[in-house]
């Protein structure tokens, strides 16, 4: 069956004409209308026949279409109420798709995939990083997530210590995953056009190199000490509750500065002072 292509300015207009829909701001819709884009998300996420794919947010089908014409066998989450019907006719005589109307935060992802699932998005912008830190703090089987981000995120995703965009989202995403940016995409690929520039982001999901006692407490303490960016580490922690005695004594076994700002610390410095500071309390 010869399927005509869904990401097309014309295509696009078309669909949602007939179905009498306008893009949701709310949602954060903005439908890709760029079959180049969508050629190259499918293949930085390398797939290949038989790859078992959960989608967040699918819209009226464009990245899907991309994902089952390379072999996939997709599982899409969308959260609109009005677009299973239009999916169901857009993406009509492709066997390996299923859709699932709800709330990508609310869904128990590991009841609905196998394990060695990929994640493929153009995610609904309001809510990427909630989505993204989700996915993998659940610890969940998937082995790679490739999504389109605003540029602002992706660079966020991928800064090093020592800049004033490393946060606590860096630290998380990168504890759990290697991320790049694989590339950009111009507002004009989407209907309607986002006011920012997108990038689209690949984790390859792996253990961490660095050995954590307890993952939350981990993050926890990783939250603290970015929580007033502004001040020493010491202050920092002693201002989200912990005893100041207990995380002296956790920076030296560390061997960390508490004059340091969050942003200094790396990854493995994060390990080691949540690791001491379990420790001390
Ligand atoms: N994948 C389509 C594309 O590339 O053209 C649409 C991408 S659009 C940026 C984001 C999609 O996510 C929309 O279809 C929106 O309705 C959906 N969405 C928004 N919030 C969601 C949520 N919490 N759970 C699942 N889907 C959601």
């Amino acid at each position: 069956m010869l399927h005509p292509k869904i990401a097309d300015i014309a295509a696009t207009r078309y669909i949602l004409k007939a179905f009498n829909l306008r893009a949701s701001k709310r949602l954060g819709q903005n439908f890709l209308i760029d079959s180049n884009v969508v050629e190259k998300i499918v293949e930085a996420a390398e797939i290949s026949a038989g790859d078992e794919v959960l989608e967040i947010g699918p819209g009226i089908g464009t990245l899907t279409q991309g994902l089952l014409e390379a072999g996939a066998k997709v599982t899409a989450v969308e959260l609109d109420k009005k677009l299973p019907a239009v999916l169901e006719k857009t993406l009509a005589g492709y066997e390996n798709f299923k859709l699932i109307q709800g709330d990508i935060l609310k869904v128990d992802v590991e009841k609905i995939m196998p394990p060695n699932f990929k994640v493929v998005a153009n995610l609904p912008y309001y809510i990427t990083t909630q989505i993204l830190l989700t996915l993998l703090e659940k610890k969940l089987p998937v082995t790679k997530i490739v999504t389109m981000v605003q540029k602002e995120v992706a660079e966020r995703m991928t800064a090093a210590p020592n800049s004033k965009i490393y946060g606590a989202m860096t630290v998380a995403v990168q504890f759990r995953a290697d991320v790049k940016v694989a590339f950009e995409v111009s507002p004009e690929s989407f209907l309607p056009r986002p006011e920012v520039t997108s990038s689209v982001v690949v984790c390859d999901v792996r253990e961490s190199p660095v050995k954590v006692f307890d993952e939350e407490f981990f993050i926890k303490v990783v939250r603290a000490s970015f929580g007033q960016r502004r001040k020493t580490l010491l202050n920092s922690l002693v201002g989200a509750g912990f005893l100041r005695e207990n995380i002296l004594a956790a920076l030296e076994v560390a061997k960390i500065s508490g004059n340091l700002r969050a942003e200094n610390l790396s990854i493995a410095d994060f390990a080691n002072l949540s690791n001491a500071l379990l420790k001390s309390i």
